[in-house]
Order: C-alpha cells, then structure tokens, then sequence
C-alpha cells in the first residue's frame, strides 16, 4: 500500500502523489490485511466467461484508512460492519488476487 512520508495516510489505489497533500515522496509498505465490510453487492450476470454466478464483491473499509474493493470469500452473505482478513488467490505464475472473509477462528 502506498503511504505518504509527509502526512502519514495510506491511500488507494495506488498513484504517482498523495491524494491529501499532493506530494510524491511515497513509500511502499505492507498493510496488516483487516478492516470491515463497508458495503457489498451480489452479482447475478456472468460478465466474464467461465464467471459463476452468483458472487460477491464487498467494499472494505481497511483499519488503516483506504477502502478496497475486492471479492467476499465468506461462507454466507457479508454484513456491514463484519471483521474481515484478506487472503490471496493465485491465478496465474506471479499474479494473486486479493480476496476478504471472516478472520479464521481464534486457535486459542
Ligand atoms: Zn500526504
């Protein structure tokens, strides 16, 4: 995720300057993945061969600030305001897609 040296803000999608303040002195760093479902939809149409339908696209508003549209990997239908964790899904040699479900049980 692209971060702002001079203000702080995490920001997406990624781009050439801070959207706050305009400036390009940006670092790259690792968001920890978590924030909650800010909004969804269930799409119906296949717009993509192989698509299967229905699925979910969730909007996630991540704890660090950026929201992030993304696919809902849940068992059942998001609820506003639900924790969410992402996780990748490899679809090609190098390239992963950024997927968001519940947070896996706690193991303790
Ligand atoms: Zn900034």
């Amino acid at each position: 995720m692209p971060r702002c040296r001079t203000c702080g803000s995490e920001f997406w999608p990624a781009g050439p300057v801070c959207p706050r303040d305009f400036t390009a002195d940006l670092d790259w760093v690792t968001d920890p993945g978590t924030g909650v479902v800010n909004s969804w939809v269930q799409i119906h149409k296949p717009y993509f061969a192989g698509d299967e339908v229905p699925y979910v696209v969730i909007q996630v508003q991540l704890d660090t600030g950026p929201r992030l549209t993304t696919s809902w990997t849940g068992p059942q239908l998001p609820r506003i305001g639900e924790p969410v964790e992402v996780s990748f899904r490899q679809i090609a040699d190098g390239i992963a897609l950024t997927e968001f479900g519940p947070p896996p049980p706690d193991q303790s």
